[in-house]
């Protein structure tokens, strides 16, 4: 039996009868021979209370006092974690994220991590201790400041310690069964996936699905860590991310045939038109620089052909809502530079993106896309495709309508409902 890292989400000790239960399940672990490792994050809404607060006492939190008050939330759970395993007879000791070895480079609320060290986690694992650690936090290399890894962020420091420890697997416990065909919040009918890439799911994650932070998946396949996301609140399998030699292997899925992993929305972005920029050589490059310069990341892009008695074009992009504000502060500065008439910025959208293997090479794949939005009467405004995903933005209020049309049309819907979802935040 090997060493196996436990992650659990807010949802799953919200409450001091959930740090209980969780205690319970991890002391399972533990007495089924393996050495266990535990990342917790805060207890329920405890983040986005303290979000709350600062921006009372303050409306721009510094990054420095904001991450400081932020891992606090972390820390209540490890503690109070730790003590509930005490309490069943089992030694356990908790860990920050410093104390861990997570080592981040200085950018406050969005810190990557750089290097894991995890000596006294080691240490404790010699002594037979269950090593608890709080998530979403680690210390800078230079400025020696605690940092946040951004929202969601546990899920990171929970594969980057399975990889530093050599786990034989990573759990991500959370509110519901596993990722499923879409949100089982949106579609009741949604399907547990068994088996996913780890290609497939971070591109699920990146098109907005909330199961897995985005930078979890990444550092999963680059350590080639095997991801088991399951519920904390139920006993059943959950669904397994792993190379795609290994899902391969237990599919009996044709190989040529375009294989579906599911629908995924996002509604946390916005939408900036760049309304009449002359159509010459060298505009959207100032443009995109202009932005990119305020270090905001864009998504889709779409330029309009110019109408030909102005020699004026739009262009349109996406973003996330929350830098929206800056972005259009950084393109009006940029005006005099790119000379465009107006701009105009719209956050009633979301991203509906489609998810699987073979897109390009299966054309009928992207027209019983646009029919099943078309049948649901739904008005697409940009599109884009890659090898295996096609996004479009629609209007934020035809968001179910939409996913449930694709996921119908993609033979996705469960004949029984199996999406339980037993937490209610999706954390
Ligand atoms: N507590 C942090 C958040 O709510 C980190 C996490 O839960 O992963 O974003
Ligand atoms: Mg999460």
């Amino acid at each position: 039996m090997g060493l196996i890292v436990q992650k659990y989400g807010g949802s799953s000790v919200a409450d001091a009868d959930g740090i209980k239960r969780v205690a319970k399940r991890i002391v399972e672990a533990k007495m089924d021979g393996h050495q266990v490792v535990v990342v917790v994050s805060a207890m329920g809404d405890t983040t986005d209370e303290l979000i709350d607060l600062a921006e009372q006492v303050s409306p721009i939190p510094a990054g420095r006092e904001f991450d400081m008050l932020l891992t606090a939330g972390e820390r209540i759970s490890m503690a109070l974690l730790a003590m509930a395993i005490k309490n069943l007879g089992h030694e356990a000791l908790s860990f920050t994220g410093s104390q861990a070895g997570v080592i981040t480079d200085a950018v406050h609320n969005r810190a990557r991590i750089i290097d894991v060290t995890p000596g006294r986690i080691r240490d404790a694992l010699a002594q037979d201790a269950i090593a608890i650690v709080a998530g979403f936090q680690g210390v800078s290399q230079t400025s020696k400041d605690i940092t946040t890894l951004g929202r969601g962020g546990s899920d990171t420091t929970a594969v980057a310690l399975a990889a530093a420890l050599e786990a034989q697997v990573c759990e991500i416990y959370t509110d519901v069964d596993g990722v499923f065909t879409a949100d089982p919040r949106v579609v009741k009918k949604a399907r547990k996936i068994a088996d996913i890439a780890y290609e497939d799911m971070l591109e699920l994650a990146a098109s907005g699905s909330k199961v897995l932070h985005l930078r979890c998946v990444e550092y999963a396949r680059r350590y080639n860590i095997p991801i088991h996301v399951r519920s904390s609140f139920s006993g059943h399998e959950g669904t397994w991310v792993r190379s795609k030699p290994d899902v391969a292997a237990e599919g009996e899925e044709g190989m040529e045939q375009a294989i579906i992993s599911g629908v995924a929305h996002d509604t946390s972005q916005a939408k900036i038109t760049v309304v009449g920029v002359p159509d010459k050589p060298g505009e959207a490059a100032v443009i995109f620089r202009a932005v990119s310069d305020a270090e905001i990341n864009i998504d889709m892009v779409v330029q309009n052909v110019s109408a030909a008695s102005t020699g004026l074009t739009d262009i349109s992009f996406t973003l996330p809502m929350s830098d929206g504000h800056r972005a259009m502060e950084a393109l009006t500065k940029a005006q005099p530079l790119i000379g465009f008439d107006s701009l105009r910025y719209d956050d009633q959208i979301a991203k509906i993106s489609l998810v699987g293997a073979g897109m390009r090479t299966n054309p009928g794949v992207t027209a019983a896309f646009f029919e099943a939005l078309s049948n649901a009467g739904v008005n697409i405004e940009l599109i884009s495709t890659s090898e295996i995903r096609i996004s479009v933005v629609t209007r934020v209020d035809q968001v179910t309508e939409a996913i449930r049309a694709v996921h119908t049309t993609f033979g996705l819907d469960s004949d029984s409902v199996e999406a339980v979802v037993y937490g209610g935040t999706g954390r």
